[in-house]
């Protein structure tokens, strides 16, 4: 199968704020944005932290680990992620503390469970920036 014979997932804009992101992705590495004057993660990238309102923000790398926060199943297919049948659009806590909102792949959607260890994997994209996505941790089948 080609990649022109399934939908594929859209080309995600990236704001001038957001470029290291989009960047690091290229390289597969999760960044996200520390706020240095009340030392948490944020994400997504913006210019203000959310939590004091800083702008001391700089770019670290993540550890591409985190939990399952909340989820959703699209029952809708094909869907533009290119997986195929249901597929869970989740909130995922990071490690580092932030929320990232993504899909969950690599487990069964009546596998998924509040809590549950995920690990990045990475979806690549036509201009060679990669999606972040989830999986299980340990690995998917
Ligand atoms: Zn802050």
């Amino acid at each position: 199968m080609t990649t022109t014979e399934r939908p594929s997932r859209f080309d995600p804009p990236a704001s001038p704020v957001a470029e290291p992101f989009w960047e690091a992705t290229k390289e597969r590495r999760l960044l996200v944005q520390w706020c240095l004057d009340c030392d948490k993660a944020v994400f997504y990238p913006r210019e203000i932290c959310p939590g004091c309102f800083g702008a001391n923000l700089e770019w670290r790398e993540a550890s591409g680990k985190g939990t399952l926060y909340t989820f959703t199943v699209n029952h809708l297919s094909p869907s533009p992620t290119g997986i195929d049948g249901p597929f869970a659009v989740a909130l995922v806590e990071l490690a580092e503390g932030a929320r990232m909102m993504t899909n969950v792949v690599g487990v069964p959607v009546d596998d998924l469970t509040v809590g549950m260890a995920l690990q990045v994997t990475w979806d690549e994209l036509p201009d060679g920036r990669h999606y972040p996505m989830f999986e299980p941790a340990g690995g998917s089948s």
